[in-house]
């Protein structure tokens, strides 16, 4: 047996990250997880709901938190990234960077002087749909529950307020980054995925008509919490939804975009077409696809929603999106290749399905990594005590991304003990 009282370093606090740290966690290993966000939940914690269940992804991460705050073995770092690993499997040294957060954590600051801020930054967690004040929570769920401040939005009339008005050591306006180096035996990488970028889909009309959406904005604008507290109307006039349109394999399975299925997107579609169909039961949905993939048992979704008659499916690729005369509508335009009729239709809003981007499509890790042709981390050809798990090895869902973190538990244990 060797080192086994060395740490697991897990980078990224998603749903996969969280299941390793907390399954190795608790059969006695030391974990040390790396968020390079504000806060742990990673993407799911952005949804409104999360299929098969239709349950708010809420309360699962709960359940994942207590965990973590009862377990003394897990150490969190939030706002930090790992920009140097160095050793071998059973033996690495890792330079962790931390951003200021600013916000110490040791007052309470008061709503009244957040509601005092002028200064505003787009909200990231409600992709941008809406914006927060520069000193603000990441989420009702946050975890952990401590405010931040983008001093990048702060302007100078803020900053003097809220050091006249915050308790002293409330904000260290002096924070600055920090670099700290710690020792892990094993290293488990869940940095996940983030959406493909609607921008580069010219024809479907993103960023020129205020009424196409992507697949993710659609969970924000659903939430409670998100940017329309829980209603789905048209971001051009707030209108209560009537019509709308998905729009399958947006930018994916395109060698022009994306060449692969990200795997989840029809699951996800179905989804929101359902919770749509619950919270607007007048609308009308049409899905546009190319095929539909639902697999295992989440097949019974489908037929289900099959069933809906007010959820329509047409088998085409919608080759374009423009603004109808009112301002307000779209047109999509599409051949429904199984009756060969080509369609003019207009509709109150679009949902792009786009795919999943593996976040290491670009920021590779600081050590030798095998990549597959698009980005993910070829899982197969890394077995020296690196594991990647959920979306950095390749497009799943939610019980598969923590399915593999519980596998990758497993793999580092076994790594440390010399078993690998
Ligand atoms: C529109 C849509 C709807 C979906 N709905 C569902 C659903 O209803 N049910 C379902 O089962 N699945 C759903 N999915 C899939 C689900 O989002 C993924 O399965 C899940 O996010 C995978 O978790 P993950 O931990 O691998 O990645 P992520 O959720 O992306 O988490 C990765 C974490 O790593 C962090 N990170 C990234 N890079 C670094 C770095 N360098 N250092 C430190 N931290 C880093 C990120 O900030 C993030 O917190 C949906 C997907 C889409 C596109």
């Amino acid at each position: 047996m060797i080192n086994t009282n060395m740490p697991i370093l897990v980078i990224g606090g998603g749903i996969a990250g969280i299941t390793a740290a907390v399954d190795a966690a608790e059969v006695g290993y030391r974990v040390i997880l790396v968020e390079k966000e504000a806060y742990l939940g990673g993407r799911v914690l952005r949804m409104y709901r999360y299929f098969p269940k239709m349950c708010p992804p809420t309360c699962g991460f709960e359940i994942n938190s207590r965990r973590i705050r009862q377990n003394p073995r897990i150490t969190v770092h939030t706002l930090a990234t790992v920009d140097e690993i160095t050793g071998v499997a059973g033996s690495y040294t890792a330079k962790i960077k931390l951003q200021p957060r600013y916000v110490t954590g040791e007052h309470a600051i008061k709503d009244t002087i957040i509601n005092k801020l002028t200064s505003e930054r787009a909200n990231d967690f409600n992709y941008g749909l809406d914006t927060t004040k520069a000193l603000y929570m990441p989420h009702d769920m946050a975890y952990p529950p401590s405010y931040v401040l983008d001093r990048t939005a702060l302007s100078e009339d803020d900053e003097q307020m809220l050091k006249a008005e915050c308790p002293p050591g409330a904000i260290d306006f002096n924070m600055t980054e920090k670099e700290i180096t710690v020792k892990a035996g094993a290293i488990i990488v869940a940095t996940g995925w983030r959406p493909y970028d609607a921008n580069n889909l010219d024809n479907l009309g993103y960023g020129i008509c205020k009424n196409v959406i992507t697949n993710v904005m659609m969970e924000r604008l659903a939430a409670k919490s998100g940017s329309a507290g829980g209603e789905i109307t048209r971001p051009s006039d707030g209108k209560k939804i009537e019509n709308i349109a998905f729009v399958q394999c947006a930018g994916s399975r395109d060698k022009n975009h994306l060449p692969y299925c990200s795997a989840v997107c029809c699951m996800a579609s179905l989804k929101q077409a359902r919770y749509i169909r619950e919270k607007n039961p007048d609308a009308t949905v049409t899905i546009f696809y190319i095929d539909i993939r639902t697999i295992g048992r989440e097949e019974k979704f489908y037929y289900e929603m099959l069933e809906d008659s007010n959820v329509q499916f047409i088998k085409g690729k919608v080759a374009k999106i423009t603004q109808a005369s009112d301002d307000h509508s779209l047109v999509l335009d599409v051949e429904d290749t199984l009756s060969r009729e080509k369609l003019h239709s207009g509709f109150d809003m679009a949902v792009l399905a786009t795919g999943m981007v593996p976040n290491t499509a670009d920021a590779k890790l600081p050590y030798k990594t095998a990549y597959d042709e698009y980005g993910f981390i070829d899982a197969a050809k890394n077995t020296d005590g690196i594991y990647a798990v959920g979306c950095a090895s390749r497009p799943c869902d939610v019980s598969r991304a923590s399915k593999a973190g519980t596998g990758a538990a497993l793999k580092a244990i076994q790594c440390m003990m010399g078993g690998e």
